[in-house]
């Protein structure tokens, strides 16, 4: 389609059914690789989890005994301390091309799956009722970050017969909740074994949590550069990458080289004062779901209205964990660790999470708007939506966007349609932010 907005955004024909039961994880991997390929080399380190994660899944799908399906919400290191390998379901919903995972999220409702379950789950559902994910010997999932989770979780549980451990995630964060969390941790371990015949090796466990450490340390720095203006990340995309990294990655040796990597570069352009490909007009933090469909609109929006993300509160980690080495420490910090995964943390307790973590990220990282693209089946943040928008502007003079949107399934919303409420938006705070220069 040839945009008034001299882009091209991509069109989604769905009428055309692919093949389900096929190798979908080498389709996928073969998907990223090549849309990799086509950008800027200088760049492509950028777009490293994406490999790491699919890579990670067809290894795992070679020799499916040691595989054990999580949700996204419980911190993979569990599974690499005992030397296991995750696979998480709906991490794959996130890989998969778009015109793939709509047959899935069909498939799903034709298996009765109904359509306010999380897409992200349906999906994945639907992939496995096409034998396309690797039967797990084990299935370990968190009540979190909503009950979506664990309708999944069972579901997946009922498809392969395989019984399911589901750590149930207290309402508060506080030390009574972290020592409950941490004894279903220890709990889960047990379970791993009864059920693999594998045994945790402590020191496997610590080097893990080590590095787990090291990664939360290294996204903190590189969130205290991310207040510079401009702010020193090369394009918003890797706000993205950062997010599956962080979700599905923590514990791994591969994570933190990128984030180190990622860390470099950042204070190289903060010593430089340089941003991105744009030039930093409008600062923006998406403070929940960011459609993923089409990756275009960011690039349109920071060229049209310089308008940068800096903030994707749905992956902006808080936790720097300190552990003494113990394995009751170890797994206590495991607990504080998964409980503070932001999903987890803004979604599954008290919703007054959701509405001060939206003020902080805006007030310290100096956001000029806010936009709210609430998820169709986030019931729970969707409650706070108007309260949030009340705060922002109260506290912080910051306004708030908020529109519906599917973020993997444009039939909800259309980029078109996305743009027709963010443009208008982005024009206002422009303009606003112009008239304060004047005084
Ligand atoms: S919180 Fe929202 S995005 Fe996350 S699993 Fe639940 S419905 Fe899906």
């Amino acid at each position: 389609m040839t945009s008034k907005r001299d882009i091209i955004f991509k069109e989604f024909d769905f009428s055309k059914k692919p093949e389900l039961k096929t190798d979908l994880l080498h389709t996928i991997q073969y998907a990223i690789k090549s849309a990799i390929s086509q950008r800027d080399p200088v760049m492509q380190w950028i777009w490293q989890p994406s490999i790491n994660a699919i890579d990670d899944m067809c290894a795992a799908a070679e020799d499916p005994t040691d595989v054990v399906l999580i949700g996204f919400n419980l911190a993979p290191e569990m599974i690499y301390a005992m030397g296991l390998k995750p696979v998480c379901p709906e991490g794959l919903s996130f890989l998969c091309p778009t015109e793939y995972l709509i047959p899935y999220i069909d498939e799903s409702h034709k298996a009765f799956i109904p359509d306010h379950l999380c897409s992200f789950l349906s999906g994945s559902i639907g992939m496995a009722i096409s034998n396309a994910i690797p039967k797990p010997v084990a299935i370990v999932h968190t009540s979190q970050p909503c009950d979506n989770s664990i309708a999944q979780s069972t579901a997946l549980a009922d498809f392969y017969g395989v019984e399911p451990y589901i750590i149930d995630s207290p309402y508060y964060d506080n030390d009574e909740a972290y020592d409950y969390f941490a004894v279903q941790i220890k709990e889960g371990f047990r379970y791993l074994e009864q059920m693999t015949g594998k045994k945790l090796d402590i020191d496997r466990f610590r080097e893990v949590m080590a590095r787990s450490q090291r990664a939360h340390e290294l996204v903190h720095e590189i969130n205290e550069l991310k207040k510079r203006k401009p702010c020193p990340i090369p394009t918003g995309a890797i706000l993205r990458q950062l997010s599956i990294g962080m979700y599905g990655q923590t514990g791994s040796e591969h994570l933190v080289r990128w984030l180190e990597k990622h860390l470099e570069d950042a204070r190289e352009r903060a010593h430089k004062g340089i941003g991105g490909q744009h030039e930093e007009k409008i600062r923006t933090a998406w403070i929940y779901a960011w459609p993923s469909f089409e990756w275009t609109i960011y690039e349109w929006l920071g060229k049209k209205y310089g308008a940068i993300p800096v903030i994707f509160q749905a992956s902006e980690y808080f936790y720097t964990p300190k552990s003494s080495g113990d394995f009751d420490d170890l797994c206590r910090s495991l607990a504080i660790r998964i409980l503070s995964c932001p999903m987890g943390r803004s979604s599954r307790g008290h919703l007054d999470y959701f509405v001060r973590d939206s003020a902080y990220w805006c007030k310290e990282w100096s956001i000029d708007a806010a936009i709210f693209a609430g998820h169709l089946q986030c019931k729970a943040n969707w409650s706070v939506a108007q309260i949030t928008k009340e705060v922002l502007m109260d506290e912080l003079g910051v306004p708030m966007l908020s529109f519906v949107v599917d973020a993997l399934d444009p039939r909800v919303t259309s980029t078109e349609q996305m743009l027709g409420y963010i443009e208008p938006f982005l024009e206002m705070v422009a303009e606003n932010k112009e008239l304060e220069k004047i005084g």
